[in-house]
């Protein structure tokens, strides 16, 4: 019988900062501009420039820090991390290696069976390299020349770097995912995997099970999708488990995922710190945080998904309902703006997913393009609730009032959709309609129930659309129940 592996899984992810400009000069760090067009002496490495720290990068790092739970550093300092490649014109990466800003924290990874925690080594401030763009055929073995786009050198990063607490492939995708979603609701970071805004590189290594001691691990880059991420590991896994158990070592090194042969591929043997010959950076002064600093960047931390998924479910939603909406920050932005003009939060949710996503689809639009619709989608659902408008007049009416930005009392007149207020005249019309009806009263008696749908539909239909089927169907059921009706 073979042995049981368990894996073994460290990530780590380099978030791109969002911030107007480049981490040590004045470039902007737009994504998707002419090749070269964002660069100035300090990103490009001429010998001279001297880079200055951008505090908006600090305060991002850090707000990310605390929102991890970690602890921002009093003094934490700049080195250079020494390697020669073309997408790095100095010649060294800017990075911070003994004291990072922030070290500690954790991520609880949201499984079905409850939060499982996983710890956080630290996070480091660094500058992103340039991009080189592979000229020729397709693909780096083919190409016939190689081109450099200094865009993004000088990009802030930050890289988070986990413990090594995941146990599979499905932690790992699901760890990136929730981190992703922490740093978008900061506002520290867009997102965007495809556009390499956040990547990661996935430490792999297996083990007995049931053992402690850690077995030699393989890190596998290019990570740029979930999918990838999930699929890389997966194989990776299965690689080592055939190696050894056929005696085989595992090589610590840097490997390559690649889709089109379903497997990683080995890239270089994996270098050590000392191989980078790091030394602080003497062109940089250490970053000194106080009390005070720290202090007034909390004060711009928002709620985390965690929380805001807590709070929904306790509102009442389903626990897919509060992690769609908490998935989304700019569509918990507009939740809560609704619910700031005096909705339920359980209310504002089932219409917002209900109703008012569909309508955002279909008019193309996210949920940040209708944030002053919030009010008149507040009304709408309040009318709704006072029985001034009916169900399916919600509906007419939405689209209208969340896109076009209508005001619901208006055009509820003008289609004519206000319900009277209830003066006996739904019974009236109950009791005439079902009178009408004495074959199917006749088969709902007999216990074919199933009928009610078409009573109280046509009862509906009697009342021209300002009928409630909140309303309609009890009277229809009392109407039903009491024997005395004829
Ligand atoms: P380096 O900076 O050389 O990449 P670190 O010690 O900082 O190395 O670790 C990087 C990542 O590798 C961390 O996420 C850590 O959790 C993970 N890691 C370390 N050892 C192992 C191992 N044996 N198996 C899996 N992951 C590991
Ligand atoms: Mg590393
Ligand atoms: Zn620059």
């Amino acid at each position: 019988m073979s042995t049981p592996w368990e894996a073994v899984i460290g990530l780590e992810v380099h978030a791109e900062l969002a911030t107007r400009t480049k981490i040590f000069c004045g470039c902007p760090t737009t994504f998707g501009q002419p090749p070269n067009s964002q660069v100035c002496p300090v990103c490009a490495g001429m010998p001279g420039a001297l880079p200055v720290l951008n505090a908006e990068a600090v305060r991002m790092a850090a707000l990310a820090g605390m929102a991890l739970g970690g602890i921002v550093a009093d003094r934490s300092r700049f080195d250079r991390k020494n390697y020669f490649y073309p997408d790095l014109p100095k010649g060294y990466q800017i990075s911070q290696l003994a004291m990072p800003i922030v070290s500690g924290g954790h991520l609880d990874l949201p499984l079905e069976e409850g939060p499982k925690r996983i710890r956080l080594i630290r996070i480091h401030l660094e500058e992103d390299a340039g991009k080189l763009v592979h000229r020729g055929s397709s693909g780096l073995a083919g190409a016939t020349h190689s081109l450099v786009d200094l865009n993004r050198a000088g990009v802030p990063l930050i890289e988070i770097v986990s413990a090594p607490d995941l146990a599979n492939a499905e932690e790992a995708r699901l760890y990136l995912q929730e981190l992703r979603l922490v740093l978008l609701t900061l506002g520290v970071n867009d997102g965007r995997l495809e556009e390499g805004s956040l990547r990661c590189d996935a430490n792999v290594s297996v083990r007995p099970a049931g053992t402690l001691a850690l077995g030699t691990r393989v890190e596998i880059k290019n990570l740029n999708s979930f999918k990838f991420l999930q699929k890389a590991i997966e194989s990776e896994i299965q690689r080592q488990i055939r190696r050894i158990e056929a005696g085989e070592p595992i090589v610590q090194e840097t490997r390559l995922w690649q889709e089109d042969k379903g497997t990683t591929v080995s890239m270089r043997s994996k270098e050590d710190a000392a191989d980078y010959r790091y030394f602080p950076d003497p062109d940089l002064p250490d970053v000194v945080l106080d009390d005070a600093w720290r202090a007034a960047v909390s004060k711009g931390l928002p709620e985390l998904p965690a929380a805001r998924r807590e709070r929904g479910v306790a509102a009442g939603l389903s626990r897919s309902e509060a992690h769609q909406l908490a998935g989304d920050p700019a569509l918990w932005h507009l939740l809560e703006t609704v619910v700031g003009h005096g909705t339920p939060l359980r209310d504002a949710a089932r219409w917002l997913l209900g109703e008012g996503l569909g309508c955002l689809a279909d008019a193309g639009l996210d949920a940040e393009a209708v944030l002053d619709r919030a009010g008149g989608f507040a009304r709408l659902i309040e009318l709704v609730r006072a029985k001034r408008l009916a169900t399916p007049s919600f509906r007419k009416l939405v689209r209208d009032v969340l896109v076009h930005g209508a005001e619901p009392e208006a055009l509820a007149h003008e289609r004519g959709l206000w319900l009277e207020p209830d003066d006996g005249s739904s019974a009236r019309i109950v009791d005439e309609v079902l009178r009408s009806l004495p074959d199917q009263v006749a088969q709902w008696r007999s216990g074919k129930h199933q009928v009610r749908g078409f009573l109280v539909g046509q009862v509906l239909r009697a009342l021209k659309g300002k009928g409630d089927p909140a309303t309609v169907g009890p009277l229809v059921d009392r109407w039903l129940e009491t024997p005395t009706a004829d």
